[in-house]
This record gives C-alpha cells, sequence and structure tokens, in this order.
C-alpha cells in the first residue's frame, strides 16, 4: 500500500497543525472530535526518520472501563473493532467500550492465512463478501493505515469435469451479480503458477476459477488500523478484561460481569469467534455453533515463487507468499472440538502431503512456524449476525474459516444491526432463528447438510 496514496485520498474532516504534529481530528457524524490522532503519511515518515523516529506515539490509549456505556462490545477481534469503528463513523454513537479478554489482534484475526475474495455461489453471499471486498479496496485511506491490501488473485484449482461446472455456475451467478470471475484451462494455471505440477498422478490439474479482485491482507494491521481507527472517534478498547456474566433485568440485558468489575451497558454484542459459544451459555441460552481448531503454518523465506492465491481442493491446501518471501498455508479443521490453539500432528502431515502434491519443489522448504486458531463453525457454513434471545444482546460470529475476509462488511452491518435494530439487508440471511426455521444457508449448491461445509 502507499502511504502517499493514502496521504492524498484520505477524505475525513481534519485540521492540520504545523509540522512537526500533524494530527488527524477524525470527527463523528456531528463534527466532533473525540481525540486527536496521529496522521500517517509519506511526508510524516520523512519528518520522523530526520528525528530519530522518537515523534510516533501509541496507536491507541490503554483506556481502563467507565462504570457503563451505551454499547459494550465483547471480543477485540476484527468484527469486534470493526463494529465499534463503524457504530461511530457512520452512527455518530462513540460511547462505546470494547472489551478483549487478551490483547487486540491475539485471536482469529491474527491468527488466519490472509485471504480475501468474494468468489461465492449463492446470490446473498456474493453480495455480501463483495461490499466487503469493496470496503477492502478503500480501507487504507479509511483508515489511514497500511493494511498491506494485495489484489493479487484469488486461484481455486479444478481436477474433475463435475467440479469445472460447479465453478462455472459459480462465476456465472457472480458475473449476473457484476463480480468478477474467469475460467482458466490447464494453459492458463501453468502460466500463472508454474510451479504447480499439473499433471501430478494424484489430482491432475484440468484448470482454474480465478478471481482477479481477491488477494491478501495483512491480518494483525487490520486489527491495529480499525483500532487505532475506532479510538480516535472515541472508542474505548480496553484489553486484559474479560466477560465473565452477564446481568439481565428481566428479558433485558444491563450489563456484563468482567474481570475488572462490572461495567453497565444499554446494548451488548457478543464478537468472540471461537468463544460464541461460552458466551451465549453465560446468556443462557444455546448456539448451533461448535468451537474447533484450523492450522496454519509459514515457510522460510524465498524470492517470489508463487503471486496469487491458490486453493487446491481436492487435497485441501491453499498458499500464499507473504511480502516477507515466506510460504503461508493451511488446509482442513483437525476434525473434533477444542479450544487448545494448536492442532495435532495427522493434520500437519495431511496439509504437508497435498502441499506436496500439488508442487513437489516445496519439498526443499524449512516450515518455520505453526499455529491454530478456535473456529466458530456455525451449523450450516454461513455467520450469523443477529439479534438473540435476550432483548438487546446482538451476536456477530459463527464465521467458519472465512471471517477474516468479511471483517469490514461485518463490521459495518454489525454496527447497522446495533444502531438500529434491524437487520442491514445485506445480512437479512444471516439471522440466528434460521436454523429454528429450517431455512438453512446451501450455499455449495448441495444441499443444506452441516456436514458439507
Ligand atoms: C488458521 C486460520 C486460518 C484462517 N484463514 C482465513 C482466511 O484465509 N480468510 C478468511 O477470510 N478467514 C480465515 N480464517 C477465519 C478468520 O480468521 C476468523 O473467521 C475471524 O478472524 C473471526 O473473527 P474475529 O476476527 O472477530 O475473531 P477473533 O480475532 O478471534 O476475535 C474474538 C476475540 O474475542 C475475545 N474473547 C473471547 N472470549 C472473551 C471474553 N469472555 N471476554 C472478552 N474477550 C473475549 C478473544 O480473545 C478474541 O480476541 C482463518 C482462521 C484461522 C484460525
Amino acid at each position: 500500500m502507499q502511504l502517499a496514496n493514502c496521504c492524498l485520498l484520505y477524505k475525513a474532516p481534519q485540521i492540520r497543525l504545523p509540522h512537526p504534529h500533524l494530527v488527524l481530528y477524525a470527527g463523528n457524524r456531528n463534527g466532533i472530535c473525540p481525540r486527536p490522532m496521529v496522521r500517517y503519511s509519506g511526508f510524516r515518515l520523512l519528518a520522523e526518520a530526520l528525528r530519530g523516529h522518537r515523534g510516533w506515539g501509541p496507536a491507541w490509549r490503554k483506556a481502563s472501563p467507565k462504570s457503563s456505556y451505551e454499547v459494550v462490545i465483547v471480543g477485540g477481534g476484527g468484527h469486534g473493532l470493526a463494529t465499534a469503528y463503524y457504530l461511530a463513523k457512520n452512527h455518530g454513537i462513540t460511547d462505546v467500550a470494547v472489551l478483549e479478554r487478551g490483547g487486540i489482534g491475539l485471536g482469529n484475526v491474527g491468527r488466519n492465512t490472509t485471504i480475501i475474495r468474494s468468489n461465492y455461489f449463492s446470490r446473498e453471499n456474493i453480495r455480501f463478501y463483495d461490499f466487503s471486498l469493496k470496503l477492502w479496496e478503500g480501507l487504507e485511506q479509511d483508515l489511514n493505515y497500511n493494511a498491506m491490501v494485495s489484489q493479487r488473485g484469488a486461484l481455486n484449482l479444478v481436477h474433475a469435469d463435475g467440479q469445472r461446472d460447479q465453478l462455472a455456475r459459480r462465476a456465472n451467478q457472480m458475473l449476473l451479480e457484476g463480480v468478477d470471475a474467469e475460467l482458466l484451462d490447464k494453459q492458463g494455471v501453468k502460466k500463472l503458477v508454474p510451479l504447480i505440477d499439473t499433471d501430478n498422478g494424484r489430482f491432475p490439474v484440468i484448470g482454474g476459477f480465478l478471481q482477479k479482485r481477491g488477494g491478501t491482507v495483512r491480518h494483525d494491521a487490520v486489527a491495529w488500523g480499525y483500532a487505532r481507527a475506532a479510538d480516535a472517534r472515541g472508542v474505548d478498547i480496553v484489553e486484559t478484561c474479560e466477560v465473565t456474566g452477564l446481568r439481565r433485568e428481566g428479558e433485558a440485558i444491563t450489563g456484563v460481569e468482567t474481570s475488572r468489575g462490572f461495567i453497565g451497558a444499554k446494548k451488548v454484542l457478543f464478537a468472540v469467534a471461537g468463544h460464541s459459544s461460552r458466551l451465549a451459555e453465560m446468556a443462557g441460552f444455546r448456539l448451533p455453533i461448535e468451537t474447533h481448531v484450523l492450522q496454519a503454518f509459514v515457510s522460510e523465506g524465498v524470492k517470489p515463487l508463487i503471486d496469487c492465491v491458490v486453493t487446491y481442493g481436492a487435497g485441501h491446501f491453499y498458499v500464499s507468499q507473504s511480502d516477507k518471501g515466506g510460504l503461508v498455508f493451511g488446509g482442513a479443521l483437525d476434525g473434533y472440538n477444542t479450544y487448545a490453539r494448536r492442532g495435532n500432528l495427522p493434520m500437519v502431515e495431511d496439509v504437508l502431503a497435498a502441499g506436496l502434491t500439488l508442487m513437489p519443489a516445496l519439498g526443499r522448504l524449512r516450515v518455520l512456524r505453526q499455529w491454530g486458531g478456535t473456529m466458530d463453525m456455525s451449523l450450516d457454513g454461513n455467520p450469523i449476525i443477529s439479534t438473540t434471545p435476550v432483548a438487546n444482546l446482538f451476536l456477530n460470529g459463527g464465521w467458519c474459516y472465512g471471517g477474516f475476509k468479511a471483517i469490514p462488511a461485518g463490521g459495518f452491518t454489525t454496527a447497522h444491526l446495533v444502531a438500529t435494530g434491524q437487520p442491514h439487508p445485506l445480512i437479512a440471511h444471516f439471522g440466528l432463528e434460521r436454523f429454528r426455521e429450517g431455512r438453512m444457508i446451501d450455499e455449495r449448491g448441495v444441499g443444506p447438510y452441516a456436514w458439507m461445509h
């Protein structure tokens, strides 16, 4: 991303103070400027370089919790922080606290394989995820933060005629919705990623399905960027503050019990991803969500090798190359319920075997790191952004493997729901009631079976 560009394009209300402290006042919709935010720009970088980088302050305050707020958001991951930001930016609601039990960026938002795309099948999902992609496209200017948004293309490999037919249907649906999609033949795949062994004996590659606007974003920068921008608009970001219980009066929520005492709230949002079921249990209801571990890996850094995201469905392996040169890759869930963020060796073997089948040259690379994240697997593989059985308690969860790409749209639409009490049209199909009413989302076009995602 281009620091200089964001300097030129940023449109928020601002006051420029004399050098060296260029200060941005990111005003809310009433033009009120809650908190000064140091503006990042190429010029600022240059100025700091000349004075030993002594002028950079913390990106956000370490807020202490107040006794009560209009909105309390539980979970300082991507969705919680983005919701706080859009509540302030779009709805002028700044009396908001984000309560995070650990540190910002340490949950799934900082543990994923950073892939963004909108190559979905169902019309509603294409619209939702493409809205997210559009927000990603302007995010760095909006937040004044370098999130390294890289639209390098997302390629799904095709191994069988039936799979090609299914992906062609998907591509047609996307084109009908005005979203870019391309089918490639075998030569097209080989040209794009020469490293792929298209003639491998196990799952030969016969073509590809490419979305050029897909790509990657630096994951933890997304958390930091939203945290900084929300803080600048007056949101309190309270770290090391675990929610341990809820207080209700009758059917309505009145606040949350935390490791730092009781905090009153008119409205509460759960945005805790893998811990959604535990929080719902505190509130007295059950969710159609299971928690599983998903692992990811990064190799030693090498020269540019793969310049798009490659997804290999037959063996379940996906890979991209980070700007530092490491290959970032992952595969399927470990397949058992757990809150542990480690994962086990059989899945490590499975992922590496799939990678080597596809790109035998990777066999000479060393894996540097491996980690896991707690996935909130919903029954139909689609997210839940919804009201709940408890009045004034809202839920953002059930993201499964795919919630990173959805962070901008998830935050935008969740903020709408919390502010107005009504679902944004883009998330009308994500309501919790769909499980009670048997209206599960059939994203794959293979039947609404829980085990098919
Ligand atoms: C290995 C891996 C690879 C992935 N790859 C991709 C990908 O390539 N593309 C994609 O789109 N998605 C991907 N995902 C999924 C994506 O990362 C998640 O769906 C998304 O980040 C979840 O939303 P979040 O960021 O809000 O969650 P999180 O960052 O997990 O935020 C939830 C927060 O809630 C906090 N919390 C929990 N309980 C409490 C409590 N009681 N009190 C206070 N705070 C609490 C947690 O500490 C955590 O910080 C991947 C996930 C993993 C693990």
